[in-house]
């Protein structure tokens, strides 16, 4: 199969999941709030068959061979890296940047993970096996996966164990000659709902004796047990796309209970190694990886919360005024900066210990600190312009011809009719302001963990050494 088509997908979504939403249980392909999503993601695949980008998203091991997704290209040079991006930007642009967790980004972490089989191999050799051929598997089979990784807050000053509740994160209950059995919850899951298979892997912070809560492993989303709870959507099918333009990239959210879930042997990654838990993300190369996939997804979203600003004020012209200018360089060189970061991810980029070639460590640390708070000036800065008008904006409806308030003609500026600029105030507001752009804020804040957590992890792990010699040769005099 390897490529596969939009309308494969959305076939494949009805296989007995068992998803909740609102108090009920649900077939997802044909929910009105989650349709929308399924649609854009449908597109998406169906961009794998599309003349004019398959060779961008898409990648051979030999020519003539077949075409696999781009996301599992294990890069081994420079010029892969490159490549990666210029497939991984096409899926980007064509959600502008506002679905995070497409295809393309976990398949980018599952072949991060396989490149590193030999970390999972120092486990127990079955597991290095395990990796590899999942890898392949979904190399051949194109899946959507989601990622589960966070387990529920309750209180984080105690162990896990010592919790009230010890059964509220994900643990390991049962080892069976058939598998590993886990229960508990995994706490926020982008597009878990929508998705065909889950993968389940620890993010650092357990401690020395936490072994029963640290597995990695990958599981069909229909496994017997798992349950899908879903956030309240933001979308609709049927809304007006000029009242919600943007709604349809709502990647619906959600909690992953697991029920006495059994994890068969040849999905297991590893298990019961905190160690292993608490290095995995950074000695797989996935951090890496991933922190390059979402340098790029972000720069196709900042591209439009800047396009969206610079719009705003030149449609009104208060760009006549320094501090609205200054608002604009402000936001334009943030956009630089992101992607100057994610350029220099690529030019410093180094060969790992796994032989495969990875981006810069220091630069992803950079953007998982700096884009969050760059994201919410950029959202800030929109609403500063939009102003008043930004809430004031009415629905289609009010445009349609006849009606007696004629409020259409109340929007219009120099350059803009007035339905023109409600629309731009809807793109601005969905942006910036309302749920969907909260949660789009929210998502850059911690999509890829903590930022604060990983600000300092990037102050112990910097090489410092030219810093030194620098403030050496100044003291020298
Ligand atoms: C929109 C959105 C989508 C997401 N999608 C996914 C997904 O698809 N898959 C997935 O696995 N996860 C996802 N996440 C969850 C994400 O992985 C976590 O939110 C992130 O890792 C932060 O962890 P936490 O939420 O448990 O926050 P916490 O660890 O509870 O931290 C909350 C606050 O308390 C502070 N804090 C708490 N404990 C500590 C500590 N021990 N040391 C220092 N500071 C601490 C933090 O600095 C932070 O300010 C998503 C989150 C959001 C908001």
């Amino acid at each position: 199969m390897a490529l596969r088509t939009g309308k494969e997908y959305v076939s494949g979504l009805s296989d007995g999941r068992e998803i909740w939403l609102a108090g009920e249980q649900v077939a997802v392909a044909e929910h009105p709030a989650l349709r929308p999503v399924i649609d854009s993601v449908a597109g998406l695949y169906d961009l794998q068959h599309d003349p004019a980008v398959q060779a961008e998203v898409s990648y051979q091991e030999a020519p003539g061979g077949p075409r696999y997704p781009i996301g599992y290209l294990i890069p081994r040079d420079r010029e892969d890296l490159v490549t990666r991006r210029t497939g991984i930007t096409c899926f980007a642009e064509a959600c502008f940047g506002l679905m995070g967790r497409t295809p393309d980004n976990v398949a980018t972490l599952v072949m991060a993970f396989a490149s590193a089989a030999e970390f999972f191999s120092g486990h127990s050799p079955r597991f290095g096996d395990n990796i590899r051929a999942y890898y392949q598997w979904c190399r051949e089979n194109d899946p959507f996966i989601a990622i589960a990784s966070a387990n529920p807050q309750v209180d984080r000053s105690r162990g896990l164990d010592d919790l009230d509740d010890p059964l509220v994160p994900l643990k390991i209950v049962r080892e069976t000659s058939d598998g590993l059995v886990v229960k508990g919850a995994k706490m926020t899951s982008t597009l878990a709902p929508v998705t065909d298979e889950l993968l389940v892997f620890p993010i650092p912070g357990y401690r020395k004796d936490e072994h029963a809560y640290t597995a990695g492993f990958a599981i069909p989303v229909n496994t017997p047990g798992l349950r899908i709870v879903c956030r309240e959507p933001y979308a609709m099918s049927g809304r007006n796309r000029f009242d919600h333009p943007l709604s349809r990239f709502d990647e619906i959210d959600a909690t992953c209970v697991f029920d006495d879930v059994l994890v068969p042997w040849d999905r297991v990654f590893f298990h019961g190694d905190p160690d292993a838990a608490n290095s995995l993300i950074w000695a797989t190369t996935g951090f890496q990886h991933q922190g390059h996939h979402g340098m790029i997804r972000g720069l196709a979203k900042a591209e439009l919360m800047v396009a969206v600003a610079v719009r705003l004020a030149e449609s009104t012209r208060s760009t006549a005024h320094l501090h609205v200018k200054e608002m604009l360089g402000e936001v334009l060189g943030l956009l630089d900066s992101a992607r100057a970061c994610l350029l220099l991810s690529e030019v410093d980029a180094t060969r790992s210990r796994w032989g495969t070639f990875v981006p810069a460590a220091s630069a992803v640390y950079t953007s998982r600190y700096q884009f969050p708070a760059a994201c919410d000036r950029m959202a800030e800065v929109i609403r500063i312009l939009g102003s008043g008008a930004i809430i004031a904006a009415p629905t289609a409806a009010d445009l349609a011809p006849g009606l007696p308030h004629d409020v259409g003609r109340y929007f219009a500026t120099g350059d803009m009719t007035g339905p023109d600029r409600i629309g731009l105030l809807k793109l601005a507001w969905e942006l910036s302001g309302d749920a969907f752009g909260q949660r789009q804020l929210l998502y850059e804040r911690y999509y890829g963990g903590d930022p604060v957590r990983l600000a300092a992890a990037h102050y112990q792990t910097y090489d410092k050494r030219r810093l030194e010699d620098v403030l050496r040769r100044a003291l020298a005099g």
